[in-house]
Formats: C-alpha cells, sequence, structure tokens
C-alpha cells in the first residue's frame, strides 16, 4: 500500500527534512522540528505525490487516502485530546498548502477549521472565552469562504464595518461576544447568498473542501505564472498540512510572531523579528495593527516605546531564542521562524532558510565557516555569484523615498544621480566644472566614450544588453540603464520627454543600473565594502576554482580596476576607442579617406606613437600577466567625420576639398555594416593598419620588458576570421613586423597570435583555424549575432517579448543560448583542440560575466573567461562553484 500521508508531533515525526520533495519544505521541515523535540503542534502532511495522482486522475484522490487521513487525524486527537467535531471538545486545525519551494499565488492558509454551530459553543466553554470563541469562528468562515468557497474577502470586512457603524465603534477589539455572535449570522447568510448553498457544518466537509482547494490552486493562473518565471516543474505539486490549531490570540499572555535567526538584510548576528500579543499570524501579516519589536535592543534601536517580547515575556523569549540556536546548529544556516505564544507556552509552526540580501549572504556564510558550522566550500556555495553585483556598485539608499519615471533594461549595475545632459562634450565639460552628469542619449556610439567615461552614469531610449551603451559601461563600471523605450530624448531642443514629464538639461535624475528604474530628482546612495567577508570568500573561491579570470579593459583605469578586482590578464583590449581620443582622431581620418597607401602610412605614422603608449601603460599596470590585444574591429565609417567643421579639418589635412572628401566618406556607407567591411577583412584590405597596430605593441613590449626586467606576454588577437587563409595571412604580417622589431631593438618578447571565433564558419573550421592560432578566444557577442542571426543593436525590441514566451529562456546576448552558439563553442574546443591540443581557450563576450554562461565555460573546458572589471569578482565565484558542484 502506497503511503500518501505523513505524521508528526509529541517529538517524533514519520518525515524528515531532506524529504522535501515527497513532503514541500514546510512539511518536511515541520516533521524534522517534531522529530528534534521542538515543540510543534502535531499534524500530518498530504503528499505530493498525491497531488501529481490527483492531476493524473481527473481529480481523483488515490482510495487509500482517506483512511489514512482518517488515522492521522486520530493521532492529533489523542496528541491534544480533543476531537475533530466533537461539540464539547473540538479539536481545530488549520490547513496550508506547502510545495518544495515557497510559491505565493497557491492557496496559503486556512485557520480554525472545524468549527460550526455545535463546536464554537465547545470552544467557548472550553476556553473560558466566549467572544474568543465566536471571534474565531468568523475569521474561519471569512477565511474558509474567501479561499475555498470563492466569496471575497471584502464582503465580509463590508458587513463588519457597517456593524461598527451602527454600534458607533472604531476597532474590531470594541467588538463583544454577541457582536461577532451577530456577524457570524451575517457571514453564513453572505455565503449562502452568493453561492445559493448553506456554509457547511460537517467538519469533514470542511476539511476535504479546504484539502481540494490546496491542490486545486497548483494550477490556477497565478500559480502557473510564478512556476515558469521562476523555473518550477508542473509535475512537482504541492503537500497539503494538517495541524492542530494553537492560538496567540487567547488573551494577553498569548501572541504570534515571525523571526529570523540573524539580520537578513546586514547579515548581523542578531535575532530580528516582530510579533504581536493576543493575535492570530494573519494579523501580523495583514498590517492591521503595528507589530511590536522581538529583542529589547531592536525596540531601542527604533526608539519604538510598545514593550519588545524580550521584555513583555521574558521566560519564552528565552525559549524561543534557544530553539532560534537550535535550529541554526541543526539547519547550519540562517532560519526564518513562525511561531506562536498559546497562554505562555511556545509553539513553532515553521522554520526555513531565510531569504537574504547579498551583503547578509555574504556574512553569514563567512561566519558559519568562521563558527565551524559549515566548510569553506559550503560557504563559498551559499553566495549566489550574480548577486555580489549588489555589493560591487553604490545602491540606491532602500530607505530613500523616489519618484520612479520609467523603467529601462538594467544594463550595467550601480546607481547613480547626476544633473541630466544630452550629449556627450557637453558630459564632459559639465564634469570638468565639477558636477555630476548623467548622460542621456537616444543611443551611444564610439564617439560618447569621452562623455560616458565623464557621466557618473549612462541612460539609453534605445539599444539591448550588448549595445553599445551596455557594453562599454560595464566595462568602465559605470552604471547605465539602457533601452528606456518610453523616454524621448530631443538633444537639440535639450530636453527629454517621458510619460508625459519633462526633464530638461541640468534636472536632476537618477539611474539604477540594477534595476533599470530611472527616477526624477537625487535619490542617495551607499557606497560598497569590499573588505573584510567579501575579500574572505573570493580568496575561498579562488582556492578551488580551476577556471582563469580575466578581464575586458582598455584603459589603464579599467585595468587598474580589474587588478583589484583579482583579474589574471587581460582577455580583451580593444583598440578602436583608442582612436577616436583627441587630436588622433583628425589622423585616423586622413587614413581612412586618403586614396593611397602611402597617404595612409603617413597618417599611421603619426598614430604609432600615442597607440605604443596605450599598450605600454597597460603592459605596466598588468606586470607579467597576459594581455590579448584585439586589432582594429569595426567599420571605418564608425570614425568618419560627421560635422562640417570635423570635414573642414579632415580636408586640410589631406589637401583636398570638402566636397571631394564628402563624396569619398559616401562611398565608406554600408548597409549593414555588422556584417561589412570589420574584422580582420580591413586588416586584408589594408595591411599597414595592422602592421602599424602590431608594431606599436612589440616596441611596447620591448620597452616595458627592457625597463622592468620582468617579461610581457602580448597575446595579438586577430578579429572576425572566418576562414584560416585570413589569419594564415595576417599572421604573417604580424610575425614579420615583430621580426623586424626585434631585430631593431635587438631584444625579443615572446608573443603568441591566435584569432576570435565570433562566426559560425570559423567555429566549424576551427581544426584547421588551429594551425595558424595559437589561441582561440570565443567572442560569443558576435556569434550570438551570427548563430541566431539577430542583430545586437535591433534585437531589444522584441527579445523581451520572446523571452515572456518562453522562445528563449533568457536574453541570449545576456547568458549564452547553451543549445546553438553554446553548441558552436563546444565544436570550436572539439575541433580546435583536435589539431593543437595544447591551444589556448577564452571567450571575452559580454557572457564571460554571466554566471550561468561561466558554468558552461567549465564544463566546456575552456581555460579562462574574461567579463569586464566589475563583474570578475562575479565570474571568480561562478568558476568557483562550477568546480564544487
Ligand atoms: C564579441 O563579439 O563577442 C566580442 C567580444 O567582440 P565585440 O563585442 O567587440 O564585437
Ligand atoms: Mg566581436
Amino acid at each position: 500500500m502506497t503511503k500518501w500521508v505523513y505524521s508528526f508531533g509529541d517529538g517524533a515525526a514519520e518525515g524528515r527534512a531532506d524529504m522535501k520533495n515527497l513532503l514541500g519544505g514546510k512539511g518536511a521541515n515541520l516533521a524534522e522540528m517534531a522529530s528534534l523535540g521542538l515543540p510543534v503542534p502535531p499534524g500530518l502532511t498530504i503528499s505530493t505525490e498525491v497531488c501529481t495522482y490527483y492531476y493524473d486522475n481527473e481529480r481523483q484522490y488515490p482510495s487509500e487516502l482517506k483512511d489514512q487521513v482518517a488515522e492521522a487525524i486520530k493521532a492529533i486527537e489523542t496528541s491534544v485530546g480533543a476531537t475533530f467535531g466533537d461539540p464539547e471538545n473540538p479539536l481545530l486545525v488549520s490547513v496550508r498548502s506547502g510545495a518544495r519551494v515557497s510559491m505565493p499565488g497557491m492557496m496559503d492558509t486556512v485557520l480554525n477549521l472545524g468549527l460550526n454551530d455545535q463546536t464554537v459553543e465547545g470552544l467557548a466553554k472550553n476556553s473560558e472565552n466566549e467572544r474568543f470563541a465566536w471571534d474565531s469562528y468568523r475569521r474561519f468562515i471569512q477565511m474558509y469562504s474567501d479561499v475555498v468557497l470563492g466569496v471575497d474577502h471584502y464582503h465580509f470586512e463590508e458587513l463588519i464595518d457597517l456593524h461598527k457603524d451602527e454600534k458607533g465603534v472604531d476597532l474590531d477589539t470594541d467588538l463583544t461576544a454577541d457582536d461577532w455572535k451577530v456577524l457570524v449570522a451575517a457571514f453564513k447568510k453572505k455565503t449562502q447568498e452568493t453561492l445559493g448553498e448553506p456554509f457547511p457544518q460537517d467538519v469533514h466537509d470542511q476539511l476535504w473542501g479546504a484539502i481540494g482547494a490546496v491542490f486545486g490552486s497548483w494550477r490556477i493562473e497565478r500559480a502557473k505564472v510564478y512556476r515558469k518565471l521562476n523555473n518550477i516543474p508542473e509535475e512537482w505539486g504541492t503537500a497539503v498540512n494538517v495541524q492542530a490549531m494553537v492560538f496567540g490570540n487567547m488573551g494577553e499572555t498569548s501572541a504570534t510572531g515571525v523571526a529570523f535567526t540573524r539580520d537578513p538584510s546586514t547579515g548581523e548576528n542578531e535575532y530580528y523579528g516582530e510579533y504581536l500579543i493576543n493575535a492570530q499570524g494573519e494579523d501580523v501579516v495583514a498590517g492591521i495593527r503595528t507589530p511590536q519589536n522581538l529583542t529589547k535592543a531592536a525596540r531601542e534601536k527604533a526608539g519604538a516605546k510598545d514593550l519588545s517580547m524580550e521584555e513583555s515575556m521574558p521566560e519564552v523569549f528565552g525559549q524561543l531564542a534557544s530553539v532560534f540556536e537550535k535550529l541554526e546548529k541543526h539547519y547550519k544556516d540562517m532560519q526564518d521562524i513562525e511561531f506562536t505564544v498559546q497562554r505562555g507556552k511556545l509553539w513553532m509552526l515553521q522554520t526555513r532558510s531565510g531569504k537574504r540580501t547579498a551583503k547578509a549572504a555574504l556574512k553569514i556564510a563567512v561566519e558559519l565557516a568562521a563558527d565551524g558550522l559549515i566548510d569553506e566550500k559550503t560557504a563559498v556555495m551559499r553566495v549566489e555569484p550574480g548577486a555580489l553585483d549588489q555589493l560591487l556598485h553604490p545602491t540606491l539608499d532602500p530607505d530613500a523615498p523616489r519618484d520612479v519615471l520609467t523603467r529601462g533594461l538594467p544594463a550595467s549595475p550601480g546607481a547613480a544621480h547626476g544633473a541630466a545632459v544630452f550629449t556627450a562634450d557637453e558630459a564632459e565639460e559639465w564634469a570638468k566644472a565639477g558636477k555630476d552628469v548623467i548622460l542621456c542619449r537616444t543611443e551611444t556610439s564610439p564617439e560618447d566614450i569621452h562623455g560616458m567615461h565623464a557621466a557618473k552614469g549612462i541612460l539609453t531610449a534605445r539599444g539591448g544588453m550588448t549595445s553599445h551603451a551596455a557594453v562599454v559601461a560595464r566595462g568602465m563600471g559605470r552604471p547605465c540603464v539602457s533601452g528606456a523605450g518610453a523616454i524621448r530624448i530631443d538633444a537639440k531642443a535639450e530636453i527629454m520627454h517621458c510619460m508625459g514629464r519633462e526633464i530638461k538639461k541640468g534636472d536632476l535624475i537618477t539611474i539604477d543600473g540594477a534595476s533599470g528604474e530611472v527616477m526624477i530628482g537625487e535619490v542617495k546612495t551607499l557606497q560598497p565594502e569590499l573588505a573584510g567577508d567579501f575579500a574572505t570568500l573570493m580568496e575561498w573561491a579562488d582556492t578551488y576554482r580551476t577556471l582563469k579570470v580575466r578581464t575586458n579593459a582598455d584603459t589603464p583605469a579599467d585595468t587598474t580596476t580589474a587588478r583589484e578586482f583579482g583579474a589574471e590578464g587581460i582577455g580583451l583590449c580593444r583598440t578602436e576607442h583608442m582612436f577616436f581620443e583627441g587630436e588622433r582622431i583628425v589622423a585616423v581620418r586622413q587614413m581612412i579617406l586618403s586614396e593611397t597607401e602611402a597617404g595612409r602610412r603617413e597618417a599611421l605614422a603619426k598614430l604609432l606613437p600615442m597607440q605604443r603608449a596605450d599598450f605600454t601603460e597597460i603592459f605596466k599596470i598588468m606586470r607579467g600577466l597576459p594581455v590579448t590585444i584585439r586589432l582594429l574591429d569595426p567599420p571605418l565609417h564608425e570614425f568618419l567625420p560627421r560635422e562640417d567643421d570635423e570635414f573642414e579639418q579632415v580636408a586640410g589635412a589631406l589637401g583636398i576639398s570638402v566636397e571631394k572628401l564628402k563624396r569619398q566618406a559616401n562611398e565608406l556607407h554600408e548597409f549593414n555594416p555588422m556584417l561589412g567591411h570589420r574584422g580582420c577583412r580591413l586588416g586584408i584590405s589594408y595591411p599597414e593598419i595592422y602592421e602599424m597596430q602590431a608594431r606599436a605593441i612589440f616596441e611596447a613590449a620591448v620597452a616595458v620588458e627592457k625597463e622592468s626586467g620582468e617579461t610581457v606576454v602580448p597575446e595579438v588577437m586577430i578579429p572576425l576570421v572566418a576562414t584560416e587563409k585570413e589569419l594564415s595571412m595576417l599572421r604573417q604580417r604580424v610575425e614579420a613586423e615583430a621580426a623586424k622589431v626585434f631585430t631593431e631593438q635587438s631584444h625579443t618578447v615572446e608573443y603568441m597570435v591566435g584569432t576570435m571565433i565570433e562566426l559560425p564558419r570559423a567555429a566549424l573550421q576551427a581544426a584547421k583555424i588551429a594551425q595558424s592560432a595559437d589561441f582561440f578566444s570565443f567572442g560569443t557577442n558576435d556569434l550570438t549575432q551570427t548563430a541566431i542571426g539577430i542583430s545586437r543593436d535591433d534585437a531589444a525590441r522584441f527579445l523581451d517579448e520572446y523571452v515572456k514566451l518562453d522562445i528563449f529562456a533568457q536574453d541570449p546576448f545576456v547568458s549564452i543560448d547553451q543549445e546553438g552558439v553554446g553548441e558552436l563553442v563546444k565544436i570550436g574546443t572539439e575541433r580546435g583542440r583536435s589539431t593543437k591540443p595544447d591551444l589556448k581557450l577564452g571567450i571575452c563576450g559580454e557572457h564571460g560575466g554571466d554566471p550561468a554562461s561561466v558554468m558552461f565555460c567549465h564544463d566546456v573546458g575552456l581555460d579562462y573567461v574574461s567579463c569586464s572589471p566589475f563583474r570578475v569578482p562575479i565570474a571568480r565565484l561562478a568558476a568557483a562553484q562550477a568546480a564544487l558542484r
């Protein structure tokens, strides 16, 4: 015979904490607490298998269920010394749902079940409190009608209000036993009118009605939506817990409360919670009365005058504190607890692992390990890598008021406030004048880099999670909200419109790049704390991970930040932004627009010393760690002049007319630049560009080695390769340039030449390409774009809907699409290594900082991931968890 029902109580239980799949979280923990000898009201759990059976069999229960429930109820009756439905001495129970994981949306709780017109008299007599009995009965009718029979709560609240008006009183507590009797009659009438049937008087009908409602609620729309959003399988089902009632509303020596064994927002090792005297659990949640503090210290801190539980019920509080200690030791984690005190006796109603902020998670994990309750590995597994984001950037003060204007994509975490400005130049000017600014653009381009750098935060109306704004902001560690579609920016008029409101240049705004919120005015922010617990946990993580973590950085500032965050090298140093700075851009434009190789070489000669200086600095900061430098990638038109004065400047330098220059510039126009003349295709057409860059790299490497005596390890990376031929041709050029520099300088440095795998063809042809490569770095931004055929700049508009419809589980530009893009990474890895078993493999797309993608990279066997500086700690922790899993 299948066991469907599990009993608990009186220091024993048929279930255990590790039976969550069968008993649900609540049921399993009630059983565990009972076994631990904690005061748990006796009860029974109907297993999740009954839920599955129920839905597999046209909403019928297994035939043995009724008998098993009856038997378990008998055990409760014996334990409590009362009988279900007995008019003289009635047993009352609560009925609650309980899935494996807590699941809002489902039927929650029915209390005081077992009351009817007869048993209420018995309760009145035994409790010697008529008012309590009738109040309990009306609460039961109200709850049962609402959650089981579907008669809305407000009908009953209206009746109560009406009655209070008639009596001329304000509070529920002003109502007497007789008032509740009148209201009970009115409630029953209301239910009868609404349903055409009387309120059930048979206690067994009541019980099975509530059990059915719990199972029924597994499939209601709200619950389904929640499951979908949280990846909870339909098959899990819910359990039902039926438990003897204990009453926190039996007078001044009774109470009910909720508590955490440590502070869930700071992680401080102090009890945290609230309680209410003479109340039932729902009163705490409903917020009708303001709950009081649990401890004296908390009360004093809050400046509250109502006594804390520690002061008003010192003895019971002492018992509760020892239960907290026992539970934490037993579960080896911070617990979230519900309890009731009935006439001076403590009862435990629930315990579970408490939800907590990232800050608290860190502190609790480190302190539990320090106390020897858990080991370092467990501590490392306890902190969710993605949650570290909250800690690495300034965050909004949760207590500060905010006026939310709109919401965009949470493109780069951190919160910032400042004056709204609409151009990069203005951002720079204002910043120089000492003002904090938020740069607001419809979208950003490489030309805006200086403004993005100067700004405290970046807001764009268009663009997705790998748009220019998002990628660059993450790299710089600037908070960014991208794709805030409700915003219209009129840069000329220096105004931004959104939902009928206006923000003018200079108006203060705040953005939260972790939530995507845009707020009007200045919202206070809090600074991150990177020493202490954070440093300790990261150190532990590093001892367990095998995957290396590098960074994507292309300025000395980013490089320095990344080292502080523990980067073990640079996995991607993009060189394009270096071309935009100050006077360089003129030389760059001259190069692009000159018609002859000689003209281009002349312009490149001007760029060489500047580029060399860039690399020298970065090599110095990385001190011996590998640095992967990617040769120029974006289409040339990105560098073209736009304004008339820019055209004049370049025409002057080239000695041609503005008209001619404009014609030439026009010829560079491409319909689809992402798939156009970019990446190594530029190197093939204009080898002198890559030669200049290679020279700058090797000259810088030689200079730093000579000066510091430390080895420099440059890795020259060729972008957007589709064929082996492209790579071998360009490799030869790089090698030739290296040889020249080493002869000129009489000094040789070790270096590597490799490629990015960012096109499907390159992944498929990896075996061949590996012949000419010392390393591969998977450029999963472009690989996602080209494998799925969706534009990284335009896809945000429909991806959101795709994710909602579950076509993609997540935005594939954020978390690697393992089935498609990931498969190409696997193929590239296997085929590359089939040619060169020691081929060095990394990833440098945005996915390198996404925990799930990092775990995927570990499984595939890559050597390293590379991500923006501020995500380095996240990747380190994710890599450790991948190794420990
Ligand atoms: C990539 O494509 O994944 C990559 C890292 O290069 P970029 O984002 O510069 O195109
Ligand atoms: Mg790319």
